[in-house]
C-alpha cells in the first residue's frame, strides 16, 4: 500500500482533489507544486498510515518507514544536502495536516536533523554562527516540549530568564553565545525532566517527531476541537515532511501569512502579516506583533513581487479567498501552505457576492459556500453609534471579528466559563490565547487580546466561532489573574468593558448595543439602499430562493412579529399561538375572570369581552401577510399558566389576614387559591391541555373560531383574499380532531353567513403525539393539513421533559451516549422515523395533504434539510431565523 506521496522539482504525487488522504495541508502543497510555484521539497505521509498506526496499536504500517526514507532521499537529491551530513546539513519540519484545517490544535516541529554536528556544519555553510544556533534552541524547545513532553513554559522560563540576564527585551538581540548556552540548558532541562538525553541522532529525530503527530491526533486539545467541531475521530492525521527554509536568516528573510481577501470584512484587498527574522510559528502565536505584509515591498521588493504574482494566480486557481503561509530566505520566496480561508459569515457573504460578479463563481456555488448559520452574524447586534461617539477609546486593537460586545472582564477561560455560567456577559481580556483556552473563548462573547495579529489564534478562532475579537491591542496590559492595564487605566476583573470588532476600537464601560443594518432596514429605519450590507444579504438569499422547493413560514403571534418575518422572507405564518394574546395586560385579567367562571354563561360572558381583541389580533396578522396563509392554532397551554402561583397567593392571603385590610379583596383571592389549587396537576405538560381544553370547555374553541373568521370575512368584503388555516393542537385520536372540527365548522358556517362571506378555509392539527403520528391514516379522515408539532412530539417520543432535560442530555454528550440535543437537532431515527409513518399513512387517506414543521427544528439547518429529504411542503421557525432556513433550504435542495 502507497503511503508516502513526494512533492519537489515543480512535480507532485498529489493534486488538491486528495484531501481526504493527503489531509488539506499536503494537498495544498501538492497543487501548489504542481502549478509551479516555488515551494521546498518534501512528501506526505497519508491519514490512512495514521489510522492504520492506530489501529496497530502505535506502530508504523509495514513499508511505512521505508517509504519515508526513500522520500527523504528524494529531498536531498533535491536540494543537494544530506540529512545528517555535517557539511551540508538537510534539516526539515515534520507538520501535521487533516483533511479540515484545526488552528493550532495539533503540532508541528521545524529544524529537525539539528544535532550536535549539523549545527556546526550549518554556521559554517551559512557563514552565519547566530542563525544555526537560532534555530538549534527554537528546536529542542519544540521538540522538547511537542515529542518529549516537557511543557513549554519551562523552556520559556529559560529564555525569559536569559534575556533578563542579558538586559535585552527581544530574543533577536541574543547572540550567537547567548543561543548557545540556551541550548544547553534547553537540554539540561529535557534530561533531568525526563530521564533521557536530547536525541542527536536525525533519524531517530524524524521517527519521534512523525509518531508524535501521529499522537498529537488524540491529544486533549485535538479531542475538544473535534467535538466542538463534530469532526470524527477515524479521520486521522497525514504527516508533512518539509524541506526546511529559513525566516530567521537575518533581516532579507522573514516568515508571513496571509488571506487574498479580508477574512473579517471581505473586502478585496491582500492583507498579510509578516515578521522579519523569524521563525514559523512566531507569526501565529502572537508573540510578537507583526508588520503589515505590504512592508515587504520595502524589504524585499522581489520576493513582494513573487508574492503578489502568487496569490493572484492562486486564488484565479482554486476560485475562493485563499489563505497562505510563506517563508523568505535571504530574499527568495517559498511557499508553505495554502487552503480556503475560514472567515466570518459577514465576509463569507462579501466574497461570494462578489465572486460571482467578477465571473469567478456560478450563483449556485456562492449559495453553496456560506454556511447556514454563518448568516445569523449580520444580525449580530452593533453599538448604538450615538453611546459609542460619546464613549473615550482606551485603545485600537486590529478589528479580527465583526460586531460588538460589552461585559465583564475576564481574565482567565476558566474565569470566563464559570461568569458565563452565573448568567454574566463576558469579555475575556488575554495577553494572547492559546489553544487551552478555547472553553473560555466558547463562553465569553468577545475577546481582547494584547499581541499577535489577525491571523493569531484569537483572531482565528473568533472569525470560525462567529465572536466579536479585537487583537493585538498594544495599549492593553494583563497585569495579573485579576488586574489589567488597558491605556492608563487599570481594571478588575469583573469591571465592564466593550469592544467593536469591526473598528478594533476597545471602551471603557458598558456601551449599549442596537440592532443591525439588516434588522434596522427590515424595520423601516434605514435606507435599504444605503446599507451595502443589506443588498448583498438579500441579493444571496435571492439566490438561494432561486434553488429551493421548500417554503419557509415564521411562527408569529403579533403583528410586529409577523411584519419582521415578512422582511425576512417569510412566506407565511406556520404557527400562531394563540395564548400569547391573551398573556397581554390588558387580557389576562378577563382570562383569570374567565377561568375563575362558575358556569358555563358566566364563563362565556368574558369570552365575549376577549372576542374582538382576538379579532382585532388576527386582522393585524392578516393584513402584515398580505395574503400569505396564516396558520393559527386553538389555545393549548394549561389554564392554570394563566393565574398566579400558588406560593404567591397564599404569602399575599396571609398578609391580608394579618393587617386585616379589604375584605372583599380577601375573599377574592381566596376563591382564586382554591380555583388554582382545583386546577393544580402533577404532569401538567400532560395534563389538561391542547384539544384536550377545547373539548371540555368548547365555548374557549367557538370564541376563537368565531375570531379567526370573523376577521377572516372582514377583510374578505375589503376585497382580500384570505384563507384561514385553524389548527387544532395536541390531537391523539380521530375523535378528538372530529369533535374539534365539527365544531369549528359550525362557528364557520354560522360566521359566513352573517357576514354573507364565501371563503375557503382549512381545519388541520399538529402532528405532536406518537399515537397521532401512528394513526395518521385515520386521523387524515378529519385533518385537512399536518404541522408537525416537533418539540412536543419529541418530548413525548423520547419521554424527555423539555423543561428538565438540559441536566442530563449535557451529560449524556460528554459521555457520549448522545451526539446531540434532540430539541435543537431533530432525531432522525426516532421521531423523524413517527415523521415518515405519518407522511406517508397521512398522504394515503388524503394525497394532497399540505404539509408543514412548526418545531424550534424548524431553523436548524441540519432539521431543514431532514424535512426537506421527507418532502414537506414548509418549515416554520421564528422569524430571526427565517433567512437561516431560507439559505439551508436551498442547501438542501442543491
Ligand atoms: P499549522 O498547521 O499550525 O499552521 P504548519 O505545519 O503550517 O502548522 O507550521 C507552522 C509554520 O511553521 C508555517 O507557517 C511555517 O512558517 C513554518 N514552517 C513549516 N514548515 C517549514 C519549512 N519547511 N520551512 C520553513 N518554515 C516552515
Ligand atoms: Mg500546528
Ligand atoms: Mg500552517
Amino acid at each position: 500500500k502507497k503511503y508516502v506521496y513526494y512533492f519537489g522539482d515543480g512535480k507532485a504525487e498529489g493534486t488538491s482533489n486528495m484531501k481526504e488522504l493527503l489531509g488539506g495541508k499536503g494537498a495544498g502543497l501538492a497543487e501548489m507544486t504542481n502549478l509551479g510555484i516555488s515551494v521546498p521539497p518534501g512528501f506526505t505521509i497519508s491519514t490512512e498510515a495514521c489510522v492504520e498506526y492506530y489501529k496497530l496499536g502505535k506502530k508504523y504500517p509495514p513499508g511505512m518507514w521505508e517509504a519515508a526514507l526513500q522520500a527523504l532521499k528524494r529531498i536531498e537529491r533535491s536540494m543537494g544536502m544530506g540529512f545528517g551530513d555535517p557539511e551540508r546539513p538537510l534539516l526539515v519540519s515534520v507538520r501535521s495536516g487533516a483533511r479540515a484545517s484545526m488552528p493550532g490544535m495539533m503540532d508541528t516541529v521545524l529544524n529537525v536533523g539539528l544535532t550536535t554536528k549539523t549545527v556546526e556544519g550549518l554556521a559554517a555553510k551559512t557563514r552565519n554562527d547566530r542563525f544555526a544556533q537560532d534555530s538549534y534552541r527554537r528546536f529542542v524547545s519544540m521538540f522538547g516540549s511537542i515529542v518529549m513532553g516537557v511543557p513549554r513554559e519551562h523552556f520559556e522560563a529559560i529564555l525569559k530568564h536569559k534575556k533578563t540576564e542579558v538586559g535585552v527585551a527581544h530574543e533577536t538581540h541574543l547572540d550567537a553565545r547567548h543561543l548557545r548556552e540556551l541550548v544547553a540548558s534547553f537540554k539540561a532541562l529535557v534530561k533531568e525532566e525526563t530521564k533521557k538525553d536530547f536525541p542527536d541522532e536525525p533519524l531517530e529525530q524524524l521517527r519521534m517527531a512523525i509518531s508524535a503527530v501521529f499522537s498529537s491526533w488524540f491529544g486533549a486539545r485535538a479531542i475538544t476541537y473535534r467535538r466542538l467541531y463534530g469532526i470524527p475521530d477515524a479521520w486521522g492525521t497525514a504527516v508533512n515532511v518539509v524541506a526546511m527554509v529559513f525566516g530567521n536568516m537575518g533581516e532579507t528573510s522573514g516568515t508571513g501569512v496571509a488571506f487574498t481577501r479580508s477574512p473579517s470584512s471581505g473586502e478585496k484587498t491582500f492583507f498579510g502579516e509578516c515578521l522579519m527574522n523569524a521563525q514559523g510559528e512566531d507569526v501565529v502565536a502572537g508573540i510578537r506583533t507583526p508588520l503589515p505584509v505590504n512592508a515587504l515591498a520595502k524589504n524585499v521588493p522581489e520576493a513582494y513581487k513573487d508574492l503578489e504574482h502568487t496569490y493572484k494566480k492562486l486564488e484565479k486557481h482554486y476560485r475562493d479567498m485563499l489563505d497562505l503561509e510563506f517563508t523568505i530566505q535571504e530574499g527568495k520566496l517559498y511557499m508553505l501552505q495554502t487552503r480556503v480561508g475560514k472567515r466570518t459569515g459577514i465576509a463569507a457573504v462579501k466574497i461570494a457576492v462578489d465572486m460571482v460578479k467578477e465571473g469567478a463563481i456560478t450563483r449556485q456555488e456562492a449559495v453553496q459556500r456560506i454556511g447556514a448559520d454563518q448568516l445569523a452574524q449580520y444580525l449580530y447586534p452593533i453599538f448604538d453609534t450615538k453611546e459609542e461617539s460619546k464613549a473615550n477609546p482606551l485603545g485600537k486593537g486590529l478589528p479580527a471579528g465583526p460586531g460588538a460586545a460589552a461585559g465583564k472582564i475576564a481574565l482567565t477561560p476558566d474565569r470566563a466559563v464559570d461568569m458565563k455560567a452565573a448568567g454574566t456577559r463576558v469579555v475575556l481580556v488575554r495577553q494572547e490565547t492559546s489553544p487551552d483556552d478555547i472553553h473560555g473563548m466558547n463562553a465569553a462573547a468577545g475577546f481582547l487580546t494584547a499581541r499577535g495579529g489577525m491571523t493569531s489564534h484569537a483572531a482565528v478562532v473568533a472569525r470560525q466561532m462567529g465572536k466579536v475579537c479585537v487583537a493585538g491591542c498594544e495599549s492593553v496590559e494583563v497585569l495579573d489573574a485579576q488586574t489589567v492595564k488597558i491605556g492608563a487605566k487599570t481594571f478588575r476583573e469583573g469591571d465592564y468593558l466593550s469592544i467593536n470588532g469591526s473598528t478594533g476600537n476597545v471602551y471603557e464601560g458598558d456601551i449599549p448595543v442596537v440592532e443591525s443594518e439588516i434588522i434596522q432596514v427590515i424595520q423601516g429605519k434605514l435606507d435599504p439602499r444605503k446599507s451595502d450590507k443589506f443588498q448583498r444579504f438579500a441579493t444571496i438569499l435571492s439566490w438561494a430562493d432561486s434553488f429551493r422547493t421548500l417554503r419557509v413560514r415564521a411562527n408569529a403571534d403579533v403583528p410586529e412579529q409577523a411584519n419582521i418575518a415578512r422582511g425576512f422572507g417569510a412566506e407565511g405564518i406556520g404557527l400562531c399561538r394563540t395564548e400569547h394574546m391573551f398573556f397581554a395586560e390588558d387580557r389576562i385579567t378577563i382570562m383569570q375572570k374567565m377561568i375563575l367562571a362558575r358556569t358555563k354563561e358566566e364563563r362565556e360572558k368574558f369570552l365575549d369581552q376577549l372576542l374582538p381583541l382576538q379579532k382585532q389580533d388576527f386582522i393585524g396578522l392578516y393584513r402584515e401577510m398580505q395574503g400569505f396563509p396564516v396558520t393559527i392554532r386553538l389555545l393549548d397551554p394549561p389554564l392554570h399558566e394563566f393565574l398566579p402561583k400558588r406560593e404567591e397567593l397564599m404569602v399575599e392571603i396571609a398578609q391580608l389576614e394579618l393587617t386585616g385590610g379589604d375584605g372583599a379583596k380577601l375573599e377574592e383571592k381566596r376563591r382564586l387559591l382554591a380555583r388554582v389549587e382545583e386546577l393544580h396537576e402533577f404532569n401538567p405538560m400532560l395534563g389538561l391541555r391542547g384539544c384536550r381544553l377545547g373539548i371540555t370547555m368548547p365555548e374557549i374553541t367557538r370564541m376563537q373560531a368565531r375570531a379567526i373568521m370573523e376577521a377572516a370575512c372582514e377583510l374578505a368584503k375589503e376585497g382580500k383574499k384570505i384563507v384561514p388555516e385553524i389548527m387544532i393542537p395536541l390531537v391523539g385520536m380521530v375523535s378528538e380532531m372530529k369533535s374539534q372540527k365539527d365544531l369549528v365548522r359550525e362557528v364557520a358556517q354560522e360566521t359566513m353567513k352573517r357576514y354573507n362571506v364565501k371563503l375557503s378555509y382549512f381545519v388541520g392539527t399538529m402532528i405532536e403525539l406518537p399515537r397521532a403520528a401512528v394513526t395518521a391514516d385515520r386521523i387524515a379522515e378529519e385533518a385537512e393539513f399536518f404541522s408537525f408539532g416537533t418539540n412536543d412530539l419529541t418530548q413525548t417520543t423520547f419521554g424527555f421533559s423539555r423543561d428538565d432535560a438540559a441536566k442530563f442530555i449535557d451529560h449524556y454528550k460528554t459521555v457520549n451516549v448522545m451526539e446531540s440535543d434532540p430539541f435543537a437537532v431533530l432525531d432522525r431515527e426516532g421521531v423523524g422515523a413517527l415523521m415518515k409513518q405519518a407522511i406517508s399513512a397521512g398522504r394515503k387517506t388524503r394525497p394532497q395533504i399540505k404539509l408543514g414543521i412548526c418545531g424550534e427544528h424548524g431553523g436548524d439547518p441540519s432539521s431543514v434539510e431532514f424535512c426537506h429529504e421527507l418532502g414537506l411542503d414548509y418549515v416554520s421557525c421564528s422569524p430571526y431565523r427565517v433567512p437561516i432556513a431560507r439559505l439551508a433550504a436551498a442547501h438542501a435542495a442543491l
